[in-house]
């Protein structure tokens, strides 16, 4: 499967260090996130991450990085942030 432009300019924008992490190093940066324009949108490079790597979320999902790194996009190191009562509500009314 061929790469997408935006797919390669994230890819050559980690830096991988002996920790494991992928440090997203481009120069997009929001709030202390990295972010990455997409289909003109600023998305955080975690969310972006996740979603090449496993498969599309939610735009109400969160997701952080066991390191506590933000800038760490390591899909190993991703998880999807639970949060409680509103994520539950939203689950139900698409089933
Ligand atoms: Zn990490």
């Amino acid at each position: 499967m061929a790469l997408t432009k935006t797919e390669l300019r994230f890819l050559t924008n980690l830096n991988k260090t002996e920790d494991g992490c992928w440090l997203w190093r481009g120069k997009e940066r929001l709030g202390g996130y990295g972010t990455i324009w997409v289909e003109r949108k600023n998305l955080k490079v975690q969310r972006y991450s996740w979603m090449i790597h496993f498969e599309p979320i939610a735009v109400t999902t969160l997701i952080a990085s066991t390191c506590g790194n933000q800038m760490c996009v390591n899909p190993d190191h991703l998880y999807i942030w639970k949060r409680k009562k509103s994520e539950r509500n939203q689950e139900t009314t698409k089933q």
